[in-house]
């Protein structure tokens, strides 16, 4: 048996159900953070929620899912191209309907269309934590190898960086030497 989190809910389940919706998501039920990790499985999301029809003020009666989910991810940074756990957080507020049709998100929530199927709550959360995501993942600076003073492909930061031309230049000083 699935979670109620890892079920599908169907929109007559979802406005029946009033309460607390929290609980743990293994990232193995969540294709798309199983693609940004490179295939790997591995990792949870832990998540603190409610389901409940008075959880979004503007639409009173409508069942809504509100909370927070934060997870780890196992990405690559971008600029020491190590890989790295980082930190991903998202909170959302999604109500649910059979047809958005005219209807437009609220400024702190966002209609999620049903029609006559279902939805698992792992699917909302998932949404909102790839959404989430930076443009560019990386260490923060003071974590990353690139950044580290020793490196060689230090991005120049005010502190002098080793040339890519030093080493010529000590071969062609040597030369000189020799003549
Ligand atoms: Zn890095």
């Amino acid at each position: 048996m699935s979670s109620p989190l890892e079920k599908p809910w169907s929109l007559a389940e979802l406005v029946r159900f009033e309460g607390p919706l929290s609980g743990v998501i293994p990232i193995a039920v969540c294709r798309r953070l199983i693609e940004l990790q490179g295939g790997s499985d591995e990792g949870e999301i832990v998540v603190a929620g409610e389901l409940s029809t008075r959880a979004v003020e503007a639409t009173p009666g409508e069942p809504a899912f509100v909370g927070t989910a934060s997870t780890f991810v196992r990405l690559t940074c971008e600029r020491c191209l190590k890989k790295f756990d980082f930190a991903l957080e998202a909170s959302f507020a999604v109500v649910f309907i059979a047809a958005i049709g005219e209807r437009q998100d609220g400024p702190d929530f966002d209609f999620w269309e049903l029609g006559c199927g279902t939805v698992r709550p792992a699917d909302v959360v998932e949404e909102y934590l790839v959404l989430a995501l930076p443009l560019a993942v990386k260490h923060a600076d003071d974590e990353c190898a690139a950044t580290a003073a020793e490196s060689p492909i230090a991005e120049t930061d005010g502190r002098p960086t080793q040339s890519p031309f030093a080493g010529l230049r000590a071969e062609l000083d040597k030369q000189r030497h020799s003549d």
